[in-house]
């Protein structure tokens, strides 16, 4: 038996991972649950879960949250420094990190620290310091086991490999909902139609992200950290399949990729396991579902994120942190209809050339930049 606490639990990942717990009776145990203000869906999660903790951010729902499970035993707490008391509780082996947004820092790192193992969907906890946080797992004798698809697929290429035996890993991406789009196009699109993603139902941010190809820069950024490779060993290649969820090139020339139909509950069923495979009832691919696999260049001039997000990498420091940030808040902006789609790429650049540049920053170094970046790039959008 596992016991894991689901940092975001009422989110599209977090609910995933509720469901993968409860096909598998027996094998894991759900010991807190976060969210921070769908108190309606916590409490019916806690009710059919039973865990020993709960907490909602938003504080204003606290007493509601509280009165619903008064019978029930489960400790109710509130507020953002409570989601590091849920990410450290002593029962708890494994912490999956299912928050959106760099909010998940501080989580994360209690967890780290109290010796948790980690199933990392929250990417931008290390974009934003992933130096930090590696040395810190190292420190601590944690593992992380990344819960994105992609990651998932070369972490799942590598068992039984050396790291140092990697020459490159190539991340696939669908391209999105605008894949094949200029920028006439993309100067006018709304954000209904950038969160119909085409293969994923997932978070408005992280849909977001996929059709600016953000998404695919800060999994560069997170594949550095978790695999630890250059910036020169980490491509990207458009697949609108999503079958080839990432390859592995090592250095006798060989390829191992990884395939499966796209559902998140693989990757975390695969992260709750390990280092077991453990049966399940998913859907199977079927070839002839598929006849084709095809695979291109990105279209970089257009998506010019991606190339940010390389740069960011390239340059290293805070500038991650700077382009996470940047990001965060236009995301918001153009879900907000206060920008244009291709306004967030303008604004992240300007925050990357004006923000001030810490090439070893310590963590109070990255919270501040976050600040000032959210700060600098919340007036841009005003402007
Ligand atoms: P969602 O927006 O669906 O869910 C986010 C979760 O975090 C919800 O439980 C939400 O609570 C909670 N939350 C939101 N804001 C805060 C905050 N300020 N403090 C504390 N908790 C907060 O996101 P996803 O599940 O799509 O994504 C979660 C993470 O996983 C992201 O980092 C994303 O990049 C990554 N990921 C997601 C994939 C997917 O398929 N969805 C695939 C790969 C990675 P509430 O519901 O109450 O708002
Ligand atoms: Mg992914």
């Amino acid at each position: 038996m596992k016991n894991i606490s689901i940092l975001g639990a009422t989110g599209s990942i977090g609910t995933q991972a509720l469901e993968v717990i409860e096909a598998n009776p027996g094998l894991y145990k759900v010991t807190s649950l976060t969210a921070q203000s769908n108190a309606d869906l916590l409490i019916a999660q806690a009710l059919k879960f039973k865990p020993l903790m709960v907490v909602i951010g938003d504080e204003n729902k606290y007493q509601s949250v509280k009165a619903a499970l008064a019978s029930t035993g489960i400790k109710v707490l509130a507020g953002e420094d409570a989601l590091c008391e849920a990410a450290s509780l002593a029962e708890t082996d494994l912490v999956l990190t299912a928050i959106v947004g760099s909010v998940g820092l501080k989580p994360t790192i209690a967890a780290i620290k109290a010796k948790k193992d980690i199933g990392l969907a929250n990417k931008e906890t290390l974009v934003v310091a992933g130096d930090l946080i590696t040395d810190l797992a190292k420190e601590h004798g944690v593992k992380i086991i990344p819960v994105d698809s992609e990651h998932s697929a070369i972490f799942q290429c590598l068992v039984g490999e050396a790291f140092n035996t990697i020459e490159k890993i190539y991340l696939t991406a669908s391209g999105g909902p605008f894949r094949g789009k200029e920028r006439d196009f993309l100067a006018n699109v709304t954000k209904v139609e950038a969160l119909k993603h085409p293969n994923w139902v997932m978070g408005a941010k992280i849909t977001i992200d996929s059709a600016s190809l953000m998404n695919k820069g800060l999994e560069v950024i997170e594949a550095k950290w978790l695999f630890d490779l250059d910036v020169e060993q980490i491509d990207v290649i458009v697949h609108p399949q999503s079958i080839v969820h990432s390859l592995v090139q090592f250095n006798d020339g060989s390829m191992k990729a990884q395939m499966g139909l796209p559902d998140m509950k693989l990757p975390i069923h695969y992260a709750f396991a390990y280092p077991d495979r453990i049966s399940s009832s998913f859907k199977r691919f079927n070839f002839m579902d598929y006849p084709e696999l095809t695979f291109s260049q990105a279209d970089r001039s257009t998506f010019r994120n991606l190339d940010l997000a390389f740069e960011a990498l390239r340059r290293a420091g805070n500038m991650p942190c700077i382009i996470n940030a940047a990001n965060e808040v236009v995301v918001n902006a153009f879900l907000q209809n206060q920008i244009g789609f291709l306004e967030m790429s303008d604004i992240i650049e300007q925050c990357m050339s004006d923000i001030s540049f810490i090439a070893k920053p310590t963590l109070n170094n990255y919270l501040e930049t976050d600040e000032l970046t959210r700060i600098f790039a919340g007036e841009l959008v005003t402007k």
